[in-house]
């Protein structure tokens, strides 16, 4: 049975298509082989190999697939394995035009390991289409847009991006992983390949490390296989069946969380010694209204930044509830320091001319309490204030620099 009909939630769960004949089970079997006897000597089934294809994976790339709007879905060793095989589709002397406060580890693979291979790129203000629109060369093949990007939630208005890729014969890559499909699909909006740390809000748990990728048509789709078979970096089978578990929540989750973050982000706007407040749901954000013309939510992500590295360091030593901790889209609230974390990939000039400074912050909401999480916030605002206050942090800066 078709799972076309039916609303985002229901496709999360059903599982008509995939109840096990043999047995039942409500959830999919997992498969541990990696190889599959052939029944005949001249005619193959299915399956023959797992890096090539099983079906606990197939399960849950169709299920992506579908959410997304796209003909297949593909699943990766990694976020970072699904991006890098998404640019294995280009050839050296081809060209990229790029966020430029793109994800530090794709910042990494198109800067060190692209450019190897002579695959040019050029990073552009992406919520600037002229930008944008100056950046095409006679080689550019893919635009690669991250929207919100990370981490300062910068907003990239897709269809124009879209409009301004076909009329050069270029691809347009997204990655999603910031609002995944529940509140935003991509390949509606024109884009070619939406990619996915799955690792964040599909698995949603910090228990798996995966990527995801579904494309629009079947050309793509083809051609996506074929890398993904031949370089290999797919997903293991046990995590496979962890990050369709995951899923199965995503919709609750993600509502759950993007509702506290719009309520931090509205607190730490409001408090003196927050400088600045990025996140899409705040009406003064830049992006918002394209935001809101192309998705559905904000989002359970947000960042902020404090006066200085110093002030960080008191407020973040004073939290009690969130995780210090790379990674986002998780049950636990995680706040993490882009310029050490993330970002660390990036010189400190890139990073701050980028905006990644040393006070900003980025918090990934959670599904705790959400008042917990705003008096657990105020009090550690209040300890590193009186922390300036009283000169111990001048102090402490003027000693580690002398
Ligand atoms: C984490 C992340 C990635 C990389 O994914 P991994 O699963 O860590 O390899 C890519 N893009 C964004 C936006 C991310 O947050």
């Amino acid at each position: 049975m078709s799972k076309k009909n039916y609303g985002f939630e229901t496709k999360l769960i059903s599982q008509d298509c995939y109840i096990d004949s043999k047995t039942g089970a409500v959830n999919p079997p997992v498969y541990y082989s990696s190889t599959f006897q052939q029944g005949q000597f001249d005619s193959f089934g299915p399956f023959d190999y797992t890096r090539s294809g099983n079906p606990t994976r197939k399960v849950l790339e169709e299920t992506i697939a579908e959410l997304e709007g796209g003909v297949q879905g593909f699943a990766f060793a990694s976020g970072m394995a699904a991006i890098s095989s998404a640019f294995m589709l280009l050839s050296s002397g081809d060209h990229v035009i790029i966020s430029e406060d793109v994800y530090g580890g794709t910042f990494r693979m198109v800067t060190k390991v692209l450019t190897k291979f002579q695959i040019q790129h050029t990073f552009v203000d992406m919520t600037d289409l002229d930008a944008v629109a100056g950046a095409f060369r006679p080689n550019t093949k893919v635009v690669y847009v991250e929207t919100p990007s990370n981490p300062l939630l910068h907003i990239t208005d897709i269809r124009g991006v879209v409009k301004l890729a076909k009329a050069h014969n270029c691809l347009v890559y997204i990655d999603n992983t910031f609002m995944t499909p529940l509140h935003q699909r991509p390949l509606e909006l024109g884009a070619d390949i939406v990619l996915h740390s799955a690792t964040k809000f599909l698995a949603g748990h910090s228990d798996v490390v995966a990527g995801l990728a579904v494309v629009k048509d079947e050309k793509l789709a083809d051609q996506l296989y074929f890398i993904q078979n031949s370089f290999g970096a797919v997903l293991g089978i046990p995590d496979c069946w962890a990050l369709h578990r995951g899923m199965k929540t995503l919709s609750v989750r993600m509502k759950q969380s993007s509702e506290s973050a719009q309520v931090i982000a509205e607190f730490l706007q409001n408090h003196p010694l927050v400088e600045e407040v990025f996140y899409p749901g705040l009406a003064t954000h830049a992006g918002h209204e394209i935001h809101l013309g192309q998705a559905t939510s904000a989002g359970a992500v947000l960042s902020f930044r404090l006066p200085n590295k110093d002030i960080a360091k008191a407020f973040v030593e004073n939290l009690e509830i969130p995780a210090f901790a790379v990674s986002l889209g998780a049950v636990e609230s995680i706040l993490s320091y882009p310029a050490t974390m993330s970002h660390a990939a990036m010189r400190q000039k890139e990073r701050e001319k980028r905006g990644i400074t040393d006070g900003l912050l980025r918090l990934s909401v959670g599904l705790e309490n959400c008042e917990d999480l705003v008096a657990d916030l105020a009090q550690a605002l209040e300890i590193a204030e009186r922390a300036v206050g009283a000169g111990t942090v001048a102090a402490r800066t003027v000693g580690r620099f002398i």
